[in-house]
């Protein structure tokens, strides 16, 4: 990517969005590939749990063990949760009159550039508070059919304000969502508002400021997501200890697309997870710390995979991490954007690393005990898990 294109994409923050956006792909044992050299994701798997894709007897479906299994999922992004079906749906709503192929291409990329541009295309088709309402409901309804029993939902808040959203309103969208969901579906939700690096510091303490007001309506923490490469932890130190004071659990996307000192950065900040440490591995005191301490990581498979940044999956450190006594849990990060669902996560850390079943039952529980949960709720669920796994 030549210096020009980068300061243009740095203008855009959808470029920087969540966990998406690189000015290199940090690729293992090798230095950062610039986007020319981005291996091209042609030949990675179809969405295999969409519905316009059949899954094929070579990749079935995860097993029911795997889909009962109660589960919580710590590292989702509601904007990436969004199925074609869905956006065909608020899309109509408006008044418009897309073709079924038409918004199913929007889902379709071929490489990390491409997959930047659907994210932001999809995204931009949320605009009022019921749309944000409609896609908190559905995500719910997905969730209950894998039996996620509890999601902490990032909500891209900087993108908001970025766009001069009326998020008072939105919020309310979200709100309604989620409490149809809590009662349809019996479904826990917690939100996390997101901040976008790249727009810096004082871009991210809004977002924060907002996390706080709405506080007692379910909004449970803080993260920021972006180029770590551009704006690194070290940036957020007063943001952080101001939301920390003001009772915001704390996460922040980390080695992800940046060096394993990005992963300190974020620790120095306090942070109670990691979303990613994708890259951790490469600095083994920091494995160790990250063990000793038991900072849960959220582990993303099909992302890494997908976004190119782990392009050959069998190289993932995930393994590594818990033969080292790392708290992983695993996560999907957009899971309708990768065609992924939780139980097709824990699916593929079976299949390709050898994770037994009694292995994800562990992972599973993680991914309660790493939850942000109130400690009586927290016990409730944990409970609830270990009686359903003795029987
Ligand atoms: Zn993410």
């Amino acid at each position: 990517m030549s210096e020009a294109n980068r300061s243009a994409q740095s203008k855009d923050p959808f470029q920087l969005f969540g966990t998406k956006a690189s000015s290199g792909i940090f690729h293992f044992g090798l230095a950062l590939l610039s986007a020319a050299e981005l291996p091209l994701l042609a030949n990675l798997p179809l969405r295999l749990y969409n519905q316009d894709v059949t899954p094929s007897a070579s990749d079935r479906p995860p097993s029911s063990f795997l889909r009962l299994l109660p589960k919580a999922e710590l590292h989702l992004h509601l904007e990436g949760a969004i199925e074609p079906a869905t956006l065909f749906e608020i899309r109509q709503r408006r008044g418009e009159r897309p073709t079924q192929a038409e918004v199913e291409a929007l889902y379709r990329y071929q490489d990390f550039q491409g997959f930047l541009l659907s994210f932001k295309n999809i995204t931009e088709h949320l605009r009022t508070p019921e749309d944000y309402e409609l896609v908190t409901y559905r995500l719910m309804q997905r969730l209950k059919e894998e039996n996620v029993l509890h999601a902490e939902v990032y909500v891209s808040v900087g993108v908001c304000l970025w766009r001069k959203q009326d998020f008072a309103a939105i919020f309310e969208g979200l709100d309604r969502g989620r409490a149809r969901g809590a009662r349809d579906f019996g479904i826990s939700l917690l939100w996390i508002f997101d901040a976008v690096r790249q727009l810096g510091a004082e871009a991210a303490q809004k977002v924060f400021e907002l996390a706080v007001r709405y506080h007692d309506r379910e909004v449970v923490g803080i993260g920021i997501g972006g180029d770590e490469q551009k704006a690194p932890p070290e940036l957020f130190r007063d943001a952080y200890a101001w939301s920390a004071d003001h009772g915001m659990r704390l996460t922040a996307h980390a080695g992800e697309t940046g060096p394993p000192e990005s992963v300190w950065g974020a620790l120095n900040l306090r942070v109670e997870r990691v979303g990613h440490g994708l890259t951790a591995f490469h600095d083994p005191d920091l494995v160790e710390e990250l063990a000793q301490r038991q900072v849960p990581v959220e582990i993303c498979l099909t992302s890494n995979f997908r976004t190119g940044l782990c392009p050959n999956l069998n190289d993932h450190p995930v393994k590594n991490y818990f033969d080292h006594g790392i708290m992983i849990t695993l996560n999907t990060d957009d899971p309708a954007m990768f065609g992924t669902t939780l139980a097709r996560e824990y699916q593929l850390a079976q299949q390709t690393f050898g994770f037994t079943d009694e292995h994800l039952r562990e992972l599973a529980r993680n991914s309660f005990e790493a939850s942000f949960l109130p400690a009586e709720k927290k016990l409730e669920f944990l409970n609830l898990f270990d009686a359903a796994a003795a029987r």
